[in-house]
């Protein structure tokens, strides 16, 4: 239930599998999409998976969901679990869902498990959950089933992470529906660990937070490796050469977006208020995030002596390479803060350009490819690390700007080739030169 990123790539990963898999959700274009054989946005393989999941009759789409849930022995919850106004999780989608599952099993003979994949607050699956399921169907919790398995896939490497996972976390109402989700994840070979419902609730958003918390650690130590003229990606490759810390999540830059991190780590800083528990450091993570933008547009700044009547280009737009999506992405509050300091922008991204313009409406220019967007321009700041930006020669921005200066908020350039060519290069965390 869900065809978003999350429910789409559990669907084609379980069809590949080998399992028989429908496919839910309540967004028409969405369903027709899968069932002309494409995926309805962009992840790098899905489009060929879900070709062939379709062809060979093991994924279908359907908007009917009580139909859905009655002819299968498990269903997989995997809606939206956006956030409200204050941060907490909004659970509406999950609630209408868990009915919809239980309108399903009411009068159904046979065991079925319902499977929570959506991020939800602790105790959302055992208090909300399983309840509503059991009052739709009019079963007891135990004749069907219920398990939290939390998913971990990044956008822009989904299937790939979907097929080979680091961890299965179960969480289970009873042995029995543990037991039928590890038969389910059979072919799959990585740890497998069993809890109560709640403790994976905590796993996933706790994991979020962890990874954030070093992302957001690395861009405070950035800006305080500028003002050594020291590089930070020097420092963290020391850093995280430790096995007690790991080089991964490391990389500073203008911030971390997409749906999961920022609206994860609010909601779990507002569970911990209700709870009254004080979460200085989650807090402190979003607050870092929020202002770690401003780095870059400070940055342009100082190399164009103000940006007021400026033309800048913004390449990537999306939170990062390989998706379409721009959820929570960090060009918003970049080009926002351009444009209301008085500079014109012109922006490019080879797969977001459509979901940006559709989202934030702002008043920019989109240009077709990244050389046209360089036209002209006194400044471009790098926002998404898009491999085929790295592949613009050096000699582009000399003869396409009128002041060939390079921004580069998460090392997306060959620095040193730009700077032989004659370009001025600033970067997030990097020494001036
Ligand atoms: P999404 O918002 O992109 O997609 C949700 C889909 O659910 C939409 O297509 C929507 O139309 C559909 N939907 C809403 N109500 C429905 C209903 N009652 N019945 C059927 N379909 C319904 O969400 P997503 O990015 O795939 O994430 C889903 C969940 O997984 C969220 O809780 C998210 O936090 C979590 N998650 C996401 C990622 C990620 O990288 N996107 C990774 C791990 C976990």
């Amino acid at each position: 239930m869900g065809m978003g990123c999350v429910g789409l790539v559990t669907g084609a990963t379980a069809a590949l599998d080998g399992h028989r898999v429908v496919c839910v959700d309540i967004d028409g274009e969405r369903v027709r999409a899968l069932s002309e054989g494409r995926a309805p946005f962009y992840e790098p393989g899905l489009d060929e998976a879900v070709r062939r999941m379709v062809a060979k009759k093991r994924l279908r789409a359907s908007e009917d969901l009580t139909g859905a849930v009655a002819d299968s022995e498990m269903s997989f919850i995997c809606v939206g679990t956006p956030p409200r106004r204050d941060g907490s999780a909004d659970l509406r989608q999950v609630r209408e869902a868990a009915g919809a599952v239980g309108d399903g099993l009411r009068g159904r003979r046979g065991y079925h498990v319902v499977v929570v994949k959506s991020t939800v607050p602790p105790d959302t699956t055992a208090g909300l959950i399983v309840p509503a399921v059991a009052s739709h169907s009019g079963m007891q919790p135990g004749d069907f089933g219920a398990c939290m398995c939390p998913e971990f896939l990044r956008e822009g490497d989904a299937l790939q992470d979907s097929l080979k996972p680091d961890r299965i976390v179960i969480g289970e109402l009873d042995r029995r529906s543990g037991d039928a989700l590890l038969a389910f994840y059979s072919k799959k070979r990585c740890p497998k660990i069993r809890m109560w419902l709640t403790a994976a609730e905590l796993v996933k958003y706790i994991s979020n937070s962890f990874l954030a918390t070093k992302i957001a650690f690395s861009n405070e130590m950035a800006n305080l490796c500028e003002k050594f003229d020291v590089d930070v990606y020097q420092v963290m490759e020391g850093v995280g050469l430790d096995s007690r810390i790991g080089p991964d999540f490391l990389r500073a830059g203008a911030g971390f977006g997409g749906s999961c991190f920022p609206k994860d780590l609010s909601a779990l800083a507002s569970v911990a208020r209700r709870a009254g528990v004080r979460s200085r450091i989650v807090e402190a993570v979003l607050r870092q995030n929020e202002e770690q933008p401003f780095r870059a547009v400070a940055l342009a700044e100082e190399a164009l002596g103000g940006l007021r009547g400026r033309e800048l280009a913004v390449l990537g737009l999306t939170f990062k390479p390989g998706t379409d999506d721009v959820r929570f992405s960090r060009a918003e509050p970049i080009i926002r803060a351009l444009l209301d300091r008085g500079a014109r922008v012109t922006a490019h991204d080879p797969r977001g350009m459509e979901n940006f313009r559709r989202e934030f409406g702002l008043d920019i220019q989109y240009a077709p490819s990244a050389l046209e967007a360089l036209k002209g321009k006194e400044g471009v700041i790098f926002q998404t690390e898009w491999l085929e930006y790295r592949r613009i020669p050096a000699s582009a921005y000399i003869k396409l700007m009128q002041r060939p200066i390079v921004i580069d908020s998460r090392r997306t350039v060959d620095a040193r080739k730009l700077k032989a060519a004659g370009v001025r290069y600033l970067a997030i965390g990097a020494p001036r030169d």
